[in-house]
């Protein structure tokens, strides 16, 4: 039975030199010439990544003869026709840490298919098979994956082993990725589904029971939201489970979404130990919370509920929407509400939580530049491309749609007279465009459909917000906003040193301007980013926090010589220090 199916054999066999091996096997080629192609990107992470320039080499075979094949474009390849069954065998140079592509060595092995699977031209659709053979002296290994085991096949893998696993197309078979070692490991249950949370990297002592018992309030909350009455868990169209595979570092942050799935990196200082006060949660476990909140989130909004630039992808180049401050923002939104409500942050903490994002958006002058619809659209080379001008040129639809959400929320609980709110909309879109998704109704949202989509979920017309502070460029009204709750919000002046108005980065014993913001301080006088700073009224500066202490000294409108090379041209340039500025913002609820 398994000779009908595309079938892709992984060996591992050279784990110090970062190297997968694949035998794919095509029973039935195209008679004219079989291609092949890679992705160019990773869904849920919009930059094009060229993963094929991994590859280091390929041949290609059919009944042991081989087959001549040859590179067409810069993800594609075509093989001369041959008859029978066609065998393509290639190696994977997989040494990136990151969520987006895999990484191998001796201690585990974590994979994306967007990475290591080449796609067959023609047999999308076709159902295909895994099989992973132990690497040599790792028998002891174990693999952890939401793509399901191949069940009915003899050389089925079982839960948690090596031997074949199945996907019903392409599609899926690139969105489980997979993780094999001896990761910690622990499982729970969500209205009947498991949940298993995998942690890679060394984290001694991490308690890994109160974090499972955090994460599962979490989905269970969710889960709740978007079926409150059958509490139907999303995966269960194309998996029996849901896995957290973590990878920790040292200062990792961050993830990305898949069906059934999630891959994340995390600190290890965020992660709390056996020994830590269970009372308390540091700001770092309550970030790796909501980062947890978010991705699963992502289960329903963008794995489901997808704008229709998304249904499907085209994994060869840039898919454009305008739509990310729905899904990233309103996930974004989510992430934090879903911690207040499932009871792991109180109100006071989600507020102070919610006053940081106000602020961050606050301080990124090009939000009055760009929209969240615009930055949704050019994320491909802006938003994932940034660089030493992005804060004074570039909004971000997380952040900002967040913001967007929030507002939506507030308003639309204020003129429904707290009938309705975001979560009716989220229903709404979960029942027409995420539920069958995966079960052969593959429709994604227009690009102008939020509006009245919002209206037919909460009957409360928004499409003067939307077209103001989504599509355009306008601030939300949160003050307002908040004060028909009877919460207050206000600016305060958090520090009040005198300001250059930049961005700084320490190197080692110098301080380089990571980024000098438009018409500040810094900006009039003639500094650029990447001049390294020397001195302060001939004072040499080593680090930021000596150049802050300096400036301590001083009152705004005080003019201070700035000494700095650019390349290696020593120049002064005097400088009229700025006032700071109410930059960051309080919420308090009042009584
Ligand atoms: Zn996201």
């Amino acid at each position: 039975m398994e000779h009908d199916h595309i079938l892709y054999r992984l060996r591992f066999d050279d784990l110090n030199g970062h190297r997968i091996h694949v035998r794919l096997r095509i029973p039935q080629p195209d008679p004219n010439g079989q291609k092949l192609f890679l992705p160019a990107w990773i869904p849920g992470s919009y930059l094009l990544r060229d993963f094929s320039r991994q590859i280091e080499s390929i041949q290609a075979f059919s009944a042991e003869q081989p087959v001549a094949i040859q590179k067409v474009a810069n993800h594609e390849w075509l093989c001369e026709p041959c008859s029978g069954p066609l065998d393509i065998d290639y190696v994977v140079y997989a040494w990136d840490l990151s969520v987006r592509s895999a990484h191998v060595d001796d201690s585990h092995a974590f994979f994306n298919g967007t990475s290591v699977f080449l796609g067959v031209n023609g047999q999308e659709q076709q159902p295909c098979l895994v099989h992973l053979a132990p690497p040599p002296e790792k028998e002891h290994w174990k693999v952890y994956t939401s793509l399901p085991e191949a069940s009915s096949y003899p050389e089925a893998a079982s839960r948690h082993g090596f031997g074949l696993y199945q996907a019903p197309d392409y599609d899926a078979l690139i969105d489980h990725p997979f993780e094999l070692g001896t990761p910690y490991y622990i499982a729970f249950e969500a209205y009947g589904v498991q949940h298993e949370l995998v942690f890679t990297g060394l984290v001694p002592h991490i308690d890994l029971e109160r974090i499972a018992a955090d994460v599962k309030k979490i989905c269970e909350a969710q889960i709740a939201l978007f079926e409150p009455e059958n509490q139907y868990v999303p995966v269960l169209d194309s998996s029996d489970r849901y896995v957290f595979m973590t990878l920790v570092t040292a200062d990792g942050y961050g993830g990305l979404e898949h069906r059934s799935s999630t891959a994340l990196m995390a600190a290890r200082n965020d992660l709390p130990t056996e020994h830590s006060d269970p009372t308390k949660k540091t700001k770092g476990y309550q970030d790796f919370l909501g980062l947890v909140s978010h991705e699963y989130f992502h289960t329903w909004n963008v794995k489901r509920i997808k704008p229709a630039a998304f249904a499907p992808y085209d994994l060869l180049k840039e898919n454009h929407t305008r739509l990310l401050w729905v899904f990233e923002g309103f996930t974004s939104y989510y992430d934090e509400l879903m911690l207040w409500r499932s009871g792991i942050i109180d109100q006071k903490t989600f507020l102070e939580r919610q006053a940081h994002v106000i602020g961050l958006v606050h301080r990124t002058g090009g939000r009055l530049k760009q929209s969240t619809a615009e930055s949704s659209f050019d994320t491909w080379t802006r938003f994932y491309k940034q660089d030493e001008n992005s804060p004074n040129a570039l909004v971000s639809y997380y952040s900002k749609g967040a913001l967007v959400a929030l507002s939506l929320d507030l308003y639309i609980q204020y003129h429904s007279q707290k009938q309705r709110s975001l979560d009716d909309v989220m229903r709404l879109l979960w029942q027409r465009y995420g539920r069958d998704f995966y079960r052969g109704h593959p429709i994604g949202i227009a690009e102008d459909a939020m509006p009245a989509l919002i209206l037919e979920a909460t009957g409360v017309d928004v499409s003067d917000l939307i077209m103001r502070y989504a599509e355009g460029r306008e601030d939300p009204p949160l003050q307002e906003l908040f004060a028909l709750h009877h919460i207050e919000l206000k600016a305060v002046v958090k520090d009040p040193c005198p300001t250059l108005n930049v961005r700084l980065k320490d190197q080692v014993a110098e301080v380089q301007l990571a980024t000098v913001y438009e018409l500040g301080a810094a900006h009039q006088a003639g500094l650029s980013a990447g001049d390294i700073v020397v001195a302060v009224d001939n004072l040499r500066i080593r680090s930021s926090a000596q150049l802050q202490q300096l400036l301590e000294r001083y009152q705004a409108n005080d003019t201070v010589t700035i000494s700095v090379f650019r390349g290696d041209e020593l120049r002064h340039y005097p400088v009229c220090l700025a006032a700071p500025s109410a930059d960051t913002f309080e919420l308090n609820a009042l009584p």
